[in-house]
C-alpha cells in the first residue's frame, strides 16, 4: 500500500535535504564556533550526516594551537577529501591558508576563526539550500555538540597577553567582548531550555570587557557593566551551574570569591597557572605572573572552603633549569590544587618562545613531566579522600547497567574526574542526585544514592 501523501511528501524532502559532514577539532571555544555553524546551517535546511560517504560535502573546522593539532587538522582534511572530495576548511589553522592549500590544493574555500558569515556563504555556494517547513526545526537552544544539560557561554574571542608560547592572538586576533546584556540574554534562553551547567569560556575570561571599557548595559530592569564580576552577579541570578573557566589571577578575581562561598557562581575557579617559578613565567610573559598567587589562594581558601582549583602547566619550558623545576614542585605542593593537567613544552611555529635558548631535550621532559604529573595524582588523591562520607548534589551525565556516571561541583565535563553512582535506577542524563561518597580513586569519587534525601531534581 502507498503511504499517505504527507508522508509521501515528507519522505520525498528528506531525499532532497543536503546533506553536511561537519568535523570539529580543537578547544572549547572551536566547538562554540561549530555549534553556531551547524546552528545556522539547520536553521537553513541542512542535515549533518554521520559519515563522510553520506555527506554532499564536508566542513573541517581545525585547530591551529601546537604542531600536533596542526598535524592532525591537516591529517582530517586529507581524509575529509580522500572519503568525500569536497571540503571546506575554518577555524584557527583556517588564519593560516597557505598552510592548508599548500598540502591539500583541492579544499574548496578556506576560512578563518569566527568567519560563520563565511562558512555559511561557501556552503550555498557549493551546496544550494532547500528549505523545508517540516524539517528545519531548530530546538531553542540551537543545535549544541554537547549534552543537552550543560553548554558553553562564549563571552569574547580573542587575546590580548603575550604569552611568549601562544599564536592564538596573531591567529585570533585581540580581545573582542561581547556586550553583557548580549551574553546574559543568550544564557537566559540556554536556562529556559533546559541546561542546568553553564560554562563559561574565553581565551581570558577575568580581561572580560576591558576593551569595550567595560560598557554598560542593562537586563532584566538591572543595571550591569560588561566586566568579569557583573558577569558573574548576572548569571548567578539563573539558579543553575555556573562554572568559570580561564581566569587569570588579577587581583579583581577576589570579588568573585563571596559569590562562590554563596553559592551563586559554582565555587570552581580553572585558572592556567603554567608554572611555579618567577623566572620562568616571566619567560613565559604571562600575565599577573608577578602577583602573589600563593598567597590569595590561601586567602581564597578561607573565605570559600570548597574552592576547587584547576589547572594547567608547562614543563621543558625552553632553559626550564632543574632548579626551577624544583620550583614548580614545591609551589604545587604548597598550592595543593584539586585538578592539575600538564604538556610538555613543544615550539609552535611562530611563537616568540621558540627563539629562547636552552631546549630541555625531550628525554629530560618526560621525565619531569612524570614527576610532575605524580605529584600532582598524589595531592589529587588526597583531596578527594577527604570527601568520603560526606554528601552531595551531583549533575548526571550517562547512565548505563552498572550505574551512572555524574558530576559534582568540583567535576567540569571532559577535563576532570567524575562521581560514579552505584544502583542509580530511575535516573537519567541531566537528572540532579543526592549522593553519599563511599570511596575515592586518584581521580574520582564513588557513591550511592543518599537514602535520606529525596532524589528530587532541583533547579
Ligand atoms: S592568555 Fe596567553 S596563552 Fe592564553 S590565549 Fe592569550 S596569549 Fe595565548
Amino acid at each position: 500500500m502507498a503511504p499517505p501523501p504527507a508522508i509521501r511528501r515528507r519522505a520525498q524532502a528528506r531525499e532532497r535535504i543536503p546533506k553536511i559532514g561537519f568535523v570539529s577539532l580543537g578547544c572549547p571555544k572551536a566547538l562554540v564556533d561549530s555549534e553556531r555553524i551547524l546552528t545556522s546551517l539547520r536553521s537553513e535546511g541542512y542535515e549533518v550526516a554521520p559519515t563522510y560517504e553520506q555527506a554532499d560535502l564536508v566542513v573541517v573546522n581545525t585547530c591551529g594551537f601546537i604542531d600536533a593539532a596542526v598535524d592532525e587538522s591537516l591529517q582530517t582534511i586529507g581524509e575529509a577529501l580522500e572519503r568525500n572530495g569536497k571540503v571546506i576548511v575554518t577555524g584557527c589553522l583556517g588564519a593560516r591558508p597557505q598552510r592548508i592549500l599548500e598540502r591539500h590544493p583541492r579544499v574548496l574555500k578556506v576560512t578563518g576563526p569566527q568567519t560563520y558569515a563565511e562558512v555559511m556563504s561557501a556552503v550555498h555556494q557549493h551546496l544550494p539550500p532547500r528549505h523545508d517547513p517540516f524539517l528545519d526545526l531548530v530546538p531553542p537552544q540551537g543545535v549544541r555538540l554537547t549534552p543537552r544539560h550543560y553548554a558553553y557561554l562564549k563571552i569574547s574571542e580573542g587575546c590580548n597577553n603575550k604569552c611568549s608560547f601562544c599564536i592564538i592572538p596573531a591567529l585570533r586576533g585581540r580581545l573582542a567582548s561581547r556586550p553583557i546584556d548580549e551574553v546574559l540574554r543568550e544564557a537566559e534562553r540556554l536556562a529556559a531550555a533546559g541546561v542546568r551547567e553553564l560554562l563559561v569560556i574565553s581565551q581570558d575570561t577575568s580581561a572580560y570587557g576591558a576593551d569595550i571599557r567595560y560598557a554598560p548595559a542593562s537586563w532584566r530592569d538591572e543595571e550591569y557593566r560588561t566586566r568579569f564580576i557583573d558577569l558573574a552577579r548576572g548569571l548567578g541570578t539563573l539558579g543553575i551551574w555556573v562554572r568559570l573557566h580561564y581566569v587569570y589571577p588579577y587581583p579583581h578575581v577576589d570579588e568573585v570569591i563571596p559569590l562562590m562561598a554563596q553559592r551563586r557562581v559554582l565555587p570552581y575557579l580553572d585558572i592556567p597557572f603554567q608554572h611555579g617559578s618567577p623566572s620562568v613565567l616571566k619567560r613565559m610573559r604571562r600575565p599577573a605572573h608577578s602577583e602573589d598567587v600563593l598567597r590569595r589562594i590561601a586567602g581564597w581558601r578561607k573565605q570559600c572552603p570548597d574552592l576547587t582549583l584547576r589547572s594547567t602547566f608547562i614543563v621543558g619550558f625552553p632553559g626550564e633549569t632543574p632548579g626551577e623545576f624544583e620550583e614548580l614542585l614545591e609551589w604545587l605542593e604548597e598550592a595543593q590544587l584539586d585538578r592539575v593537567g600538564c604538556f610538555k613544552y613543544s615550539p609552535v611555529e611562530g611563537a616568540p618562545a621558540n627563539a629562547l635558548g636552552g631546549h630541555v631535550p625531550a628525554e629530560v621532559q618526560e621525565e619531569r613531566y612524570a614527576r610532575f604529573m605524580e605529584r600532582a595524582a598524589a595531592i589529587s588523591a588526597r583531596r578527594l579522600a577527604r570527601r568520603v562520607g560526606t554528601r552531595m548534589r551531583v549533575l548526571v551525565d550517562a547512565v548505563g547497567d552498572d550505574g551512572a556516571v555524574a558530576r559534582s561541583e568540583a567535576d567540569a565535563p571532559e577535563i576532570d574526574g567524575v562521581v560514579r553512582i552505584a544502583a542509580a535506577d530511575g535516573l537519567r542524563p541531566g537528572d540532579w542526585a543526592e549522593v553519599e561518597i563511599t570511596a575515592s580513586d586518584t581521580y574520582d569519587l564513588h557513591a550511592r544514592i543518599d537514602a535520606a534525601a529525596v532524589a528530587t531534581p532541583r533547579r
